[in-house]
């Protein structure tokens, strides 16, 4: 069954928008790639890949600390990326804006400066079965060196969180609720506006990770209210090496510095520093500048497509892979949520997910196998590892047929 039409939605020109990203025309063992991996990292689009060349060839020098002119020009560059990404997650003001150098250094921020000067011995900290283990294992270090206790929140069959499980456990009064807003191994969207406003109403902060939902949904964190969301710039079609942490100011006002040195200080002496105001505290040493104007060059990318008709063409690609998927005995499908976002991860009956992985590359399909650093989910389904086709913004129809094309040749193979 092979559905043609890309027509899916009228305002999103899903032929232009692949052509604004030149790795994906090439070929892959003689075959035109399909790039079904954007989860793990997305392809860049030329705007960004033209900004961060553009910087180097003509602005750049370090930023703040001096008057000639590379240095200004720099200067605004990188700071007018942080106000792109502040009205990409509707922050309330850039300084909220805090640059890491992906989601786990965001979350391994909180955990040890919000962490270490809020958890004592004996508190509670609430984890999700479906995390990735950057939103996992910082809080079992923290956990560790306070004598706090990380707890589990589970899920069901389907990948969904156990909301009463959850209503449950707050009621042990938990200091922090970490929480994906779309869990990486199977695409789950978790309801985090309810999950913040009961974990405020039980006197937790919520820490969400928005390293799988940024790229493929709006997100508001003011609506959200939530406290701290962390994300990456490669997943949102920018650069590596950058990331960000959103906190509420009254929140990053009241935390320590986590890291000390350059950019972060107001004024050094030997009886003692003062500290600089937001951002610039969390932010110690020569930023990663260009990599900054990359990933704010990449939200207005996404914010001019407009993240509404994003999320519309990718449920779209990802209803007809699942109803492909569907027509398949011998396949299983793990993540089953009524709300799922871009991310397709399952098992062929007999073949081991790396063997998959490797023939579909044969023959051009790029996907992931392991565990994707979700080993709680698949133990959670009693798997070492899947199979992960993960939607972008280009994808279409006939890459996901390209992909049960591959699956037709792996099954022909260990068939015979
Ligand atoms: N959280 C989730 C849900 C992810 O999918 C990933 C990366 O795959 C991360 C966190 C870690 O992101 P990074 O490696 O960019 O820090």
């Amino acid at each position: 069954m092979a559905i043609a039409s890309n027509k899916l939605n009228a305002d999103f020109d899903i032929d232009s928008i692949r052509g604004q990203f030149p790795a994906l025309d090439q070929k892959v063992h003689g075959h035109s790639l399909v790039y079904l991996d954007s989860g793990a990292s997305a392809q860049k689009p030329n705007v960004v890949i033209e900004a961060v060349d553009h910087y180097y060839r003509n602005d750049h020098s370090n930023v703040h600390r001096g008057v000639h002119t590379l240095s200004e020009r720099a200067t605004v560059k990188y700071d007018a990326s942080r106000v792109s990404i502040q009205k990409f997650v509707n922050a309330a003001s850039d300084r909220e804006i805090i640059y890491t150098s992906g989601t786990t250094e965001a979350l391994n921020l909180v955990a040890q400066s919000w962490g270490r000067a809020n958890i004592k011995e004996g508190d509670d900290l609430l984890v999700s079965e479906m995390e990735h283990h950057s939103n996992i294992v910082p809080w079992q270090m923290l956990a560790a060196e306070k004598s706090a206790t990380v707890r589990k929140i589970p899920m069901d069959q389907d990948g969904v969180l156990d909301m009463q499980a959850f209503k449950k456990l707050l009621e042990g009064k938990p200091r922090v609720v970490a929480i994906t807003h779309v869990a990486n191994a199977l695409g789950t969207v978790n309801p985090l506006a309810e999950i913040v406003r009961l974990a405020h109403d039980a006197g937790a902060i919520v820490v969400a990770d928005g390293a799988q939902s940024t790229p493929h949904m709006s997100v508001d964190v003011q609506a959200l209210d939530v406290d701290f969301y962390a994300f990456s710039g490669h997943k949102i079609y920018g650069p590596t090496g950058i990331g960000v942490l959103y906190g509420k100011e009254s929140l990053l006002d009241a935390m320590p510095p986590w890291q000390g040195g350059g950019d972060m200080i107001k004024s050094v002496t030997f009886d003692g520093t003062i500290y600089n105001d937001l951002p610039f505290k969390f932010e110690a040493g020569t930023p990663n500048i260009a990599d900054a104007i990359g990933m704010g060059v990449a939200a207005d990318y996404l914010l001019d497509i407009g993240l509404e008709a994003v999320a519309a063409h990718e449920h779209s690609v990802l209803s007809y892979a699942l109803s492909r998927a569907a027509e398949r005995s011998e396949m299983t499908v793990f993540g089953n949520a009524p709300d799922k976002a871009g991310i397709l991860s399952f098992a062929l009956e007999g073949v081991h997910p790396h063997d998959i992985g490797t023939m579909l590359d044969h023959q051009g399909v790029a996907v992931r196998t392991g565990h994707h650093c979700a080993q709680p989910v698949m133990q959670f389904f009693g798997v070492p590892a899947t199979t992960r086709a993960s939607l972008g913004i280009y994808n279409n129809r006939q890459d996901i047929d390209r992909l049960f094309d591959g699956i037709d040749e792996v099954m022909k193979m260990f068939r015979r």
